[in-house]
C-alpha cells in the first residue's frame, strides 16, 4: 500500500456529506456554487496523493421519514430518498470532473445507464489509480440511512478515517444554534456518542465504526480548507474514537 502523504495523518479516507450541506442557503435541492466548493476541497487533498471516498447523503431532496412522503409505504420512500442520493452523487462527479478530477460512482442499486454498480474490488482499484470514487445509494436497502453506508463503505475499503462535513465543527453539549454556552467535545468515545445519544451519526454507522477501529472525524466543510486542515489535524474538529486522550 502507497505511503501517507507526508502532511497528512491519513492514506484513505471516507468523506460523508450531508445532503442538506449541497443546499447551501437555499431551502431544497442543489446549489451548484456549494457543490462546486466540495469539489474543490475534495480536489485540493485528492491532488496531493490522499486517496477520497465519497458518500452524499439525499436529504436535500428526498427522505423516506418525511412528511413529503405522506401516508406511504416507508419502504417504497426509503428508495425514493436513495434515489436522490443518486442526482446528488451525480452532480458531484460533474463538479469534480470539470475540474479535473477522475471520479467514478458506484451505486447500491443497479442503474447501469448512469453509474457503475458497487463492486469492492473495483472500488479499491479506482482508488489505487487516485479516482475518487462517490458511493450513492446507500447500503441499498430501505431502513437505513446514508450515515450507515458511509460506515459500511469506509469499513470495507479499509478507510483510515470517517470524516463527517457538516456545517457545524464538531459535536456540541448542545445544538449551538440554540444555546450560546454549548461547548464543543475535541473528543469523545464511540461508547459516550451511543449511551448519551449525541446525535452525530446514526447508532448503527457509530457502532460499525467502533467495531472496525475506524475514527470519525466531526468537522464544518463549510470554512474554505477546513477538510485540508482537518486531514493535516489542524482543528477545530471532534474526533471519536476508542479513547478520549
Ligand atoms: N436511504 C435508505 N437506505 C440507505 C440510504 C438512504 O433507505 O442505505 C434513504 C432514506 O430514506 C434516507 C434517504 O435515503 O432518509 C436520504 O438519505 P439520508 O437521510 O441519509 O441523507 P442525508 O441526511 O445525509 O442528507
Amino acid at each position: 500500500m502507497p505511503e501517507t502523504p507526508p502532511e497528512f495523518r491519513y492514506k484513505r479516507v471516507l468523506l460523508k456529506v450531508s445532503g442538506e450541506v449541497l443546499m447551501g442557503d437555499q431551502p431544497y435541492g442543489i446549489d451548484m456554487k456549494t457543490v462546486a466548493s466540495v469539489a474543490e476541497a475534495v480536489a485540493a487533498v485528492s491532488r496531493e496523493g490522499v486517496e477520497i471516498c465519497l458518500v452524499i447523503g439525499g436529504g436535500n431532496i428526498f427522505r423516506g421519514l418525511s412528511k413529503a412522503a405522506g401516508d406511504m409505504e416507508r419502504a417504497t420512500a426509503d428508495y425514493m430518498g436513495m434515489l436522490a442520493t443518486v442526482m446528488n452523487a451525480l452532480a458531484m462527479q460533474a463538479a469534480l470532473e470539470k475540474i479535473g478530477v477522475q471520479t467514478r460512482v458506484q451505486s447500491a442499486l443497479t442503474m447501469n445507464a448512469v453509474a457503475e454498480p458497487y463492486l469492492r474490488r473495483r472500488a479499491l482499484r479506482h482508488l489505487e489509480k487516485g479516482r475518487v470514487v462517490i458511493f450513492a445509494a446507500g447500503v441499498g436497502a430501505p431502513f437505513f440511512t446514508t450515515d450507515s453506508g458511509a460506515a459500511l463503505r469506509a469499513a470495507e475499503m479499509g478507510c483510515d478515517a470517517l470524516f463527517k462535513g457538516t456545517s457545524v465543527d464538531g459535536v456540541y453539549t448542545a445544538d449551538p444554534k440554540k444555546d450560546p454556552t454549548a461547548t464543543r467535545y475535541d473528543r469523545l468515545t464511540y461508547q459516550e456518542v451511543l449511551a448519551q445519544d449525541l446525535r452525530v451519526m446514526d447508532a448503527s454507522a457509530v457502532a460499525l465504526m467502533r467495531d472496525s477501529g475506524i475514527p470519525i472525524v466531526v468537522f464544518s466543510i463549510r470554512e474554505e480548507g477546513s477538510f485540508h486542515r482537518a486531514l493535516r489535524g489542524e482543528g477545530p474538529f471532534t474526533v471519536i474514537g476508542s479513547q478520549t486522550s
